[in-house]
């Protein structure tokens, strides 16, 4: 069962024109919220997010706060499954034409759809993955959680066949991010990760691992992190809602320290599977 504009529908009566906006440019934007046991993880700070994308793009939010929680917490209880990855996507609507300022009058296009939460397996969690680099030809403004989505589909899918779980972006010399995910860098006992900017998307994973970083002891610096320092790390780590923090072990066939899930990494996971469970078990997001 899926959410579609004011509705809500099994997958398959869910249509959308052949003319939506979103279909002909890609003029949309998306969250994705990971829910644990029926409760949504960081709703409010998914929702903010949303709020800054569509605010990027010019596209006027279509629903209340309150309205998108009550709808998402509708999707969720529709579903027969417990853990989910509820996908929100708005786009400008479908103006009847071609053309590409923005049409007037036009409702946006909401889709709310939940699928089943898949995260990393055991063997993933306890051997890490291996990751293939690539230099970052997105555009200018990846802090906004757009639709266009086509680099990521082209490197992610030469990862793939390459055995490869994440594609590990480079832009003039520095590290931005994974092609689905934020990179953490282990040196020497301290963990570097680029600040926010246009150039990453602000993961709610990120700041979650930031905090729980700083409030745990773990030595952190958010700062420009260059692609020596991570070609030359003793720890690699993805995040993401889906992700959550996954080792890269391997990246363009060279090892990452000695090619192991290092401790590091160990006991950030730990501390944010601990920190997810406590959240989840009192009940507050
Ligand atoms: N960067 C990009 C490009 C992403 O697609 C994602 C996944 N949504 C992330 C980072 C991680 O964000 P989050 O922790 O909010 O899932």
């Amino acid at each position: 069962m899926l959410y579609l504009n004011g509705a809500f529908l099994r997958a398959e009566d869910a249509k959308i024109s052949a003319l939506d906006r979103g279909c002909l440019f890609g003029d949309g934007v998306y969250e994705v919220i990971p829910v644990y046991n029926r409760n949504p993880f960081r709703l409010q700070e998914h929702l903010n997010r949303l709020d800054a994308s569509l605010a990027s793009i010019e596209l006027p939010n279509p629903y209340p706060r309150a309205e998108w929680v009550r709808l998402i917490g509708e999707a969720i209880r529709l579903q027969s499954f417990d853990d989910q990855s509820v996908y929100l996507h708005v786009t400008r609507g479908n103006a009847g034409e071609r053309d590409f300022p923005f049409p007037v009058d036009v409702p946006p296009t909401v889709l709310i759809n939940p699928s089943p939460l898949v995260t990393p397996s055991a063997a993933q969690k306890a051997a890490g993955v291996k990751a293939l680099s690539h230099a970052d030809f997105r555009w200018l403004r990846c802090d906004i959680k757009s639709l266009n989505l086509l680099p990521t589909v082209l490197m992610r899918e030469h990862a793939k066949r390459a055995g490869c779980t994440e594609v590990v972006l480079f832009r003039d010399g520095w590290l931005s991010e994974g092609a689905a995910s934020n990179i953490f860098v282990v040196k020497d006992g301290v963990v570097l990760t680029p600040p926010k900017s246009h150039l990453m998307l602000p993961g709610i994973t990120y700041d979650v691992v930031i905090e729980l970083a700083r409030a745990n002891g773990v030595p952190l610096e958010v700062r420009a992190v260059s692609e020596a320092e991570v070609r030359s790390a003793d720890e690699l780590w993805m995040t993401s809602s889906t992700r959550e923090v996954l080792a890269i072990v391997e990246l363009d066939g060279q090892p990452v320290g000695d090619r192991a899930v290092g401790p590091v990494t160990q006991r950030m996971d730990a501390i944010y599977q601990e920190f997810k469970h406590q959240v989840m078990r009192a009940g507050k997001e």
